[in-house]
């Protein structure tokens, strides 16, 4: 049986009309997986239906912001309500209030914060604070981490920059690209050695306390600590990027996993509740630099949004209620279970990573710890076992290098489902 993708087609067309590629943004195009991306027409739960009818198990979730699945009631309730209210005013809101005193709750180390509307301006506004609470203007980053796309980050960045073989940008002069410093992930040699000699300049490191824009690489013992150690001692801000795994792997995200207080952290997805949502915030004495109660410029229009505030405040509410994150983890573990049988009995050389609700699949027989490793995965292998998946009507990420995501509206069966079809493409493969 083959699935009919005609309207899809038709779409993509036009859409190639518009846009670069058809898309907005890259990963979208299926350009690492081959073939035609599919036009989502609806969505509940956890399963999203074309344009052509066609249904899917959706493990990609809007990359990460749907905790709660598809269209969750709670969450459209509260922003029709909303928006009846009116969704932007560009004053001051409760909302912004109700916000902001939730995620305090959840992340004491966000003393102060900022709210923007992604995680893209969370990372770059973090950035430019570090840079002028230290008066230094060096940015350590990790190959393959992902930060969104402003210009100083897009070095050897992960996501969709890392799946088109072009781990770095065109257009970011080479002025800007100097000012970043990469080293490997989970390499706490490596950052010790350049922080011994450049300390003086280097305003702040940035990482995400879990990697998942290379797929999904955990930090080993001890590193995230030792970022901790050696950013402390040199006066140097530790940024933790919680875009993703802020209100994921725990509603007080990787800082409470692992109980370590960054300098600032920077959270996105989850937050505006799969509206645009961002915030960055952390340290008082930081955190007053930004204007207008310090100099450094930062400001947005729609900030704040009351609409994405109402969708971001319901859906924490949602996931902040006792039980929550054991009933997410008791669905993965029925997953990853399923999955990894799939694996040894169909003989695949497959790495299986989870931790939480996130998890990726890498078409390798390696341990991945880092990017070049993450890089030694068949990517043509994924891309075989995608278009099969979909076929199967199960939608994973069009990128061997991007998280799968479960949400609390993947039932049992859906999870079922989903390790047969694999167990049955991986055989076939
Ligand atoms: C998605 C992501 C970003 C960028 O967020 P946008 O809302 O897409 O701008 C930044 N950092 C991490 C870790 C992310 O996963």
């Amino acid at each position: 049986m083959r699935k009919n993708w005609r309207t899809s087609k038709k779409l993509f067309q036009r859409a190639e009309e518009l846009f670069p590629g058809g898309v907005n943004s890259p990963v979208r195009a299926f350009k690492a997986v081959g073939g035609n991306p599919i036009f989502i027409d609806t969505a509940y739960g956890a399963k999203i239906f074309d344009v052509d009818g066609n249904g899917y198990i959706d493990y990609v979730m809007s990359w990460g912001p749907l905790i709660l699945g598809h269209a969750h009631k709670d969450v459209v309730d509260a922003l029709t309500e909303a928006a009846e209210d009116g969704v932007t005013f560009g004053a001051p809101t409760l909302l912004e209030i109700k916000m902001g005193e939730i995620i305090q709750k959840y992340y004491p180390s966000m003393e102060r914060m900022r709210l923007v509307s992604s995680g893209t301006e969370a990372t770059m506004s973090a950035i430019r604070v570090a840079r002028a609470f230290t008066k230094r203007d060096k940015v350590m980053k990790f190959e393959g981490c992902y930060h969104g796309h402003a210009d100083g980050l897009l070095v050897k960045a992960g996501s969709g920059a890392a799946t088109h073989g072009q781990p770095s940008s065109l257009g970011v002069p080479q002025s800007y690209a100097q000012e970043t410093i990469t080293v490997p992930y989970n390499d706490i040699k490596a950052v010790e050695a350049v922080v011994q000699t450049d300390w003086k300049d280097i305003a702040c490191i940035i990482v995400e306390p879990i990697a998942a824009n290379m797929g999904l690489v955990l930090p080993k013992p001890g590193f995230l600590e030792g970022l901790r150690e050696i950013t402390e001692k040199h006066g140097i801000v530790l940024i933790f990027d919680e875009v993703v795994t802020g209100f994921r792997v725990a509603v007080g995200g990787a800082q409470e996993l692992y109980d370590i207080k960054p300098d600032l952290t920077c959270l996105g997805k989850i937050i505006g509740g799969g509206l645009p949502a961002g915030a960055y915030g952390g340290k008082k004495e930081i955190m007053s630099l930004v204007s207008p109660d310090g100099p450094v410029y930062q400001a947005g229009t729609l900030s704040g949004n009351p609409a994405a505030m109402a969708a971001g405040i319901e859906t924490i509410k949602n996931i902040g209620r006792k039980g929550f994150y054991d009933l997410l983890e008791s669905k993965a573990e029925i997953l990853e279970a399923g999955f990894k049988d799939a694996i040894k009995r169909a003989k695949a050389d497959i790495k299986f990573y989870r931790i939480g609700s996130m998890f990726c699949q890498y078409f390798t027989e390696h341990d991945v710890y880092d990017y070049e490793t993450a890089a030694k995965s068949d990517t043509k292998l994924y891309a075989e076992y995608f278009r099969s998946m979909l076929e199967e009507g199960v939608y994973f990420p069009p990128s061997q290098f991007e998280t799968c995501f479960l949400s609390i509206s993947h039932s049992k069966y859906d999870i079922q489902f989903s390790m047969r079809k694999s167990y049955k493409v991986l055989r076939n493969m």
